[in-house]
């Protein structure tokens, strides 16, 4: 079936100037034609959907999210406070109400297992493309090593497809990256540092793991075609991080801290997803030691981004959204935008950005010839602000591998 748009404002996802009156043909699930309407023709039984004072974006991608997550609060984390069925079928919403906000992409960085993939390509319910991480692999005291602040390791009900992520030695870290692997994971998560929210005594600057289990991590990841994304915020941790050639710096708020980091990640291609809507969350926590870190940490961090900007280093957006509830994802945007991004960038920075990130630049992240159909139709222009994409009512359609899966546009005259 031939699918049309015709009439948008076009925002290709490659940066390129707006295209006025355009139209983008879908054959199947892929953009078969896209360009100024004039000059493009398609089949007389195409089914045509006037999209004219609109503007058409690539679908939005977050790429750090944690949608199984549903609070930081203790029994929440540790699954004790209410049914494991129970929480996945908010899970399942959360991946609903995500997709129905343009977000036809989601790279979950721990916590979401592999069911939950396969019941979206099934069509079981509704929800965006999933890349999986499943677990934090981290040593033992590192922030994937969930002990209780009493001590107790209670992680409760043992799910075979979120498999033990703890390791220590390069050996053992080889073993947990197979089996994650095994258990179904699209990209290896890890932690060098502990975060904002880790517990008293690993904190933003404080390592873990050392540079020959992080290499060992790394090389078995990359021979298993796993990208690495790795939680570092600052300190030796970050360093070991980026020596050992992860795919991804997530978070890097001290980034700014040593001079030669970033230029490091420019000349290596390593993405930086600095997840600024986490830290906004933190600087409120009830927690002192978490609002601190999170106070501390947040010059460096917009710091980091806007010498980041000059760099050249790849910026992907990602919320790391789930232990601070689901707020919408575009929440991101903004704040890169305040940040220092224009409108443009930051946009690139959630589509072809993040797909880059994702190592999936050749089938999403830009409207082309060639890519899947993933599209989002906007009422009003997200460059001259782009909190627009944080209005349900302005997210018109969403297309996602050609299927219609939101439609909020009211009815036409006849
Ligand atoms: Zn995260």
């Amino acid at each position: 079936m031939t699918r049309v748009l015709t009439g948008a404002t076009l925002i290709d996802g490659t940066g390129a100037a707006p295209v006025a009156d355009a139209a983008v043909v879908i054959e199947g699930d892929r953009i078969s034609a896209v360009g100024p309407r004039a000059g493009l023709g398609w089949p007389a039984d195409a089914e045509v959907i006037d999209a004219s004072g609109r503007t058409l974006i690539p679908g939005l991608i977050d790429a750090h999210d944690h949608l199984a997550s549903h609070g930081y609060g203790l029994a929440t984390r540790f699954g004790l406070d209410e049914p494991a069925s129970t929480a996945h079928l908010r899970t399942a919403r959360v991946l609903a109400e995500t997709l129905a906000m343009g977000y036809t992409t989601v790279r979950d960085a721990g916590g979401l297992d592999a069911g939950f993939k396969l019941a979206v390509e099934q069509g079981l319910i509704p929800g965006p493309r999933l890349v999986l991480a499943l677990q934090i692999i981290s040593p033992t005291g590192g922030i994937g090593d969930r002990v209780s602040p009493s001590g107790h390791d209670c992680c409760g009900a043992y799910d075979p497809l979120l498999p033990p992520c703890v390791a220590n030695g390069s050996d053992a870290v080889r073993d947990v990256v197979r089996t994650m692997v095994r258990a179904g994971a699209d990209v290896i998560k890890t932690a060098t540092t502990g975060g904002a929210s880790s517990r008293p005594g690993h904190g933003p600057l404080d390592a873990a793991f050392s540079l020959a289990e992080m290499e060992a991590l790394v090389t078995e990841s990359h021979a298993l075609g796993r990208r690495v994304m790795c939680h570092a915020l600052g300190g030796p941790g970050l360093r070991t991080a980026l020596a050992a050639g992860v795919d991804s710096i997530e978070h890097g708020c001290y980034l700014d801290e040593d001079a030669t980091l970033l230029g490091q990640m420019a000349v290596q291609g390593t993405f930086f997803v600095p997840t600024l809507t986490v830290y906004v969350y933190h600087r409120e926590s009830p927690a002192p030691h978490v609002r601190e870190r999170a106070v501390a940490l947040h010059a460096h961090h917009v710091a980091s981004v806007r010498r980041a900007l000059e760099l050249g280093v790849p910026i992907a957006a990602g919320t790391d959204a789930g232990g601070h509830g689901h707020p919408k994802n575009a929440l991101e945007l903004k704040y890169l935008v305040e940040a220092g991004l224009s409108p443009m960038q930051a946009l690139r920075a959630a589509t072809q950005g993040a797909a880059a990130c994702l190592g999936l630049e050749r089938e999403i992240g830009t409207v082309e010839k060639g890519r899947l159909a993933d599209l989002v139709l906007v009422a009003g222009n997200p460059l001259d602000d782009v909190t627009l994409l944080l209005d349900p009512a302005r997210i018109e359609l969403v297309v996602k591998g050609g299927a219609i899966c939101a439609d909020r546009r009211s009815p036409r005259p006849r």
